[in-house]
């Protein structure tokens, strides 16, 4: 089959792990019969080198024409100390997921057995941990009515949800609940905000459509907590942006390295797949990142192609890699490779 990729490597270390995952691609491409035509375009700090825009009109155009984008990160360090300047790489970020209505975003979160020793949390605290946090991406308080009043000394954001909101991404997380371990928890603060109750209602109501789905709810001040003192509890859990956003990252600190964390940004026109860590000024272009996030992004991507066999084959390298002991310098305790010879050895094994 062929597909249209649009691949968007943005700044710092972005262009080299995207550099690794295309090279995983073009393996899978070979060994089952696939073309990727792939359609570069300009995001964050480069984009805004190039055309004084975070987010050129091009680079969406390019997007939206695809069949799913890879994204590698953005942010530049000369932005970052200069917080008065007005146009700024992660408008790109913001701009491309409401530009293609990127409204679910998913973070699955798996722990390698030989990886055990690198995360915060005790061994046999890891034990059974397998879940994704599907988290509401553009809307909820951060896109809602925002500002300042009077003498400045007042400012305000607003929560706002909407029933079809909701139900969009809720549907996405039943089907997922559905394919792993048939639970899914709705993580909100019902006890206190109005959007909770609206969501709660709504998820009832859904759980009475899915009764194959064992439905359960947490408060997010809970599931913080738990997520550190027995995060296996968890298979699927559904939120809102803000939890989300939180919950996400906190979860992500489980696995031992930012370096190895993928995600998935689904939307109404495309959808996006891009390792969840930033551009790591601190060792770009010394082809020292892991791109491991970035070739498990591939395998999601893969998998939204409804490329199943190929996806798993790509999740099956990943694995192997890490069995032989062997991986980039983050990883402590394995043999260290460079990024790029990490690429050649995954794409080797994904070849076949
Ligand atoms: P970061 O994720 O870039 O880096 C945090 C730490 O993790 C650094 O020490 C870095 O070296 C390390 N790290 C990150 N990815 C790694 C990888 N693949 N392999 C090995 N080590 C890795 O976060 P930061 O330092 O807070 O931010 C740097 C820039 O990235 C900022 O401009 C920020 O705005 C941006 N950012 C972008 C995204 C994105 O594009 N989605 C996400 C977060 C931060």
């Amino acid at each position: 089959m062929k597909f249209t990729i649009s691949v968007l490597p943005g700044d710092g270390i972005g262009p080299e792990v995207i550099e690794q995952g295309i090279k995983v691609m073009e393996a899978i491409g070979k060994r089952f019969g696939h073309t990727f035509d792939y359609r570069y375009g300009d995001v964050g700090g480069i984009a805004i080198d190039r055309t004084g825009s975070p987010l050129p009109q091009e680079t969406i155009d390019i997007c939206i024409n695809s069949d799913a984008l890879l994204f590698g990160a953005i942010g530049d360090p000369k932005y970052d100390n200069d917080p008065t300047a007005k146009v700024r790489p992660e408008q790109g970020l913001l701009g491309l997921r409401k530009a293609l209505d990127l409204y679910c975003n998913i973070r699955p979160l798996t722990i390698f057995q030989n990886l055990k020793h690198l995360s915060p949390i005790r061994p046999e605290n890891l034990d059974g941990v397998d879940f994704v946090v599907y988290r509401e991406l553009i809307g909820g308080i951060y896109f809602g009515a925002k500002g300042r009043k009077e003498d400045g000394n007042y400012a305000f954001d607003t929560c706002e949800y909407r029933v079809e909101e909701i139900d969009r991404i809720a549907k996405l997380a039943f089907a997922a609940a559905r394919l792993r371990g048939k639970k899914l928890m709705l993580v909100d603060k019902a006890n206190v905000l109005e959007t909770s109750r609206l969501w709660r209602e709504r998820i009832q109501q859904l759980a009475k459509e899915n009764s194959d789905i064992e439905v359960s709810y947490m408060f997010v001040d809970n599931a913080a907590m738990q997520m550190i003192v027995n995060p296996a509890q968890f298979d699927v859990i559904l939120t809102t942006n803000m939890f989300g956003d939180i919950l996400s990252d906190e979860s992500s600190v489980l696995a031992g390295s930012l370096g190895l964390i993928p995600s998935a940004s689904i939307g109404s026109k495309t959808s996006m797949f891009e390792p969840i860590h930033g551009s790591a000024p601190d060792i770009a272009g010394q082809d020292l990142a892991n791109p491991i996030a970035t070739v498990a992004s591939v395998a999601m991507l893969l998998d939204h192609l409804k490329l199943e066999k190929e996806a798993e084959t790509v999740r099956a390298a990943i694995s192997e890699l890490l069995e032989r002991g062997i991986g980039t310098a983050d990883l402590k305790g394995l043999e260290a490779r460079s990024c790029s010879q990490v690429g050649d050895e995954l794409a080797k094994i994904a070849a076949g």
